[in-house]
């Protein structure tokens, strides 16, 4: 049975370590090569957009797939809709694995927004030194004139690249990040404000504690829309159960 991952997550590389350990079951997973160096999983890889949902259901068809697994990020909003849509035209049986939404916690100062630019929008009457933790992509938002005054500290796994905040510092990482070093981050660099997006899991959701504790209000992104009528669950391991029972 060939299984198909979209994948770019820790959850699907979970998903992936799992099933290479369930015999009569080959794994691909696919990377959509923005990551330089992305931590691999095992099984095939293969690297690079398919070409819209035409090009993914002709791959789905060529390499002979028995069941896809869109375990993309949640805020990867036209992968998951190629999926559905190449799924339904392939008949090849689709989940997404996707985890949940964080939930505020009394103490938290959240204030919700449907965009980057919503964020940079809001981001003068909360605060001047701002931890963004949004990516590298989409920074374009947060290096308008009316920002000029802020201070952003931008973390991301590879460098961004222009335009950019202009007064900014880079912090190179990837997480898991421990509460210990993100409660330490927002003190040296005095942090005021925080933008996430809405990205759900326990690897990111320390910088919440971290700024729940020292009163610092978070911007959050709220997620974009998915396909309706694909079956979702929130744990690799339920992925694991599903492609067994497909197996019968
Ligand atoms: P997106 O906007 O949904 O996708 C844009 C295009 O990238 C897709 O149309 C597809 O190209 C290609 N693509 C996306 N995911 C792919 C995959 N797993 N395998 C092959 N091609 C893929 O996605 P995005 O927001 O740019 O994210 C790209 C990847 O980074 C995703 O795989 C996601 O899991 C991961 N990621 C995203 C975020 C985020 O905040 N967006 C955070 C962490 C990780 P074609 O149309 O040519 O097939």
């Amino acid at each position: 049975m060939h299984v198909l991952i979209l994948g770019g997550t820790t959850e699907a590389r979970r998903l992936a370590e799992l099933l290479a350990g369930v015999a009569g079951t080959r794994v691909t997973s696919s990377l959509a090569g923005r990551v330089a160096a992305p931590r691999l999983p095992p099984g095939e890889v293969r690297v690079g957009g398919f070409g819209g949902a035409g090009g993914l259901a002709d791959w789905l068809r060529e390499h002979r797939v028995d069941a896809l697994i869109d375990a993309t990020h949640p805020f990867a909003g036209t992968i998951s809709f190629n999926a559905a849509a190449a799924a339904a035209a392939t008949h090849v049986p689709l989940l997404a694995l996707r985890r949940s939404g964080w939930v505020a916690e009394p103490g938290d100062d959240w204030h919700m927004v449907d965009s980057l630019d919503q964020a940079a929008r809001v981001l003068p009457a909360l605060g001047e030194r701002v931890f963004l933790t949004t990516g590298r992509m989409g920074l374009a938002a947060f290096a308008g004139r009316g920002l000029d005054r802020l201070w952003f500290l931008v973390r991301s796994v590879d460098a961004p690249e222009p335009p950019c905040p202009a007064r900014m510092e880079v912090l190179l990482d990837r997480g898991p990040f421990s509460l210990d070093g993100e409660r330490e981050l927002l003190r040296r660099h005095r942090i005021d404000v925080v933008v996430t997006k809405d990205s759900g899991g326990a690897a990111t959701s320390p910088k919440l504690v971290a700024a729940r504790e020292a009163g610092v209000p978070v911007v959050v992104v709220r997620r974009p829309a998915h396909p309706g009528g694909v079956a979702v669950v929130g744990r690799p391991e339920a992925a694991v159960d599903w492609v067994r029972l497909l197996r019968g």
